[in-house]
């Protein structure tokens, strides 16, 4: 499991809640909430470092508005996506030819999961 992101200033331990997005070829820097996936150019910021952040000379910094939210706990998304695939992945419970053999007469009872064949008549 991924450790939560951190702040990627040196020696910085806090949680990131901010992504600093450098946009070189207009001389800006962004820094906006925290981004879904790494890219480059982009570093995470804790709270005080995204708002302490200056450019450098020659550079703009664009600043999120608004509160910096720490992302929201997706480890019960990752569960249910886990248990989807485990589910789609999983075999029949049992294989249907075996078990609709009706355990008194021997006889298959015809049932394809939910369809039923209806045997000819004679
Ligand atoms: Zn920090």
């Amino acid at each position: 499991m991924r450790s939560p992101r951190r702040c990627s200033r040196n020696g910085c331990p806090r949680q990131a809640v901010a992504t600093l997005t450098y946009v070189y070829n207009e001389s800006t820097a962004v820094v906006g909430p925290l981004a879904a996936f790494a890219e480059p150019h982009t570093y995470d910021l804790c709270e005080p470092h995204a708002r302490s952040l200056t450019a450098p000379r020659g550079w703009e910094v664009v600043r999120h508005e608004g509160e910096f939210e720490p992302p929201p706990p997706t480890t019960d998304d990752l569960v249910a996506l886990a248990e989807a695939v485990r589910e789609a992945a999983r075999p029949a419970p049992r294989p249907p030819d075996e078990a609709d053999v009706d355990p008194h007469t021997g006889q298959q009872t015809g049932r394809r999961g939910h369809l039923r064949v209806i045997p000819p008549s004679y």
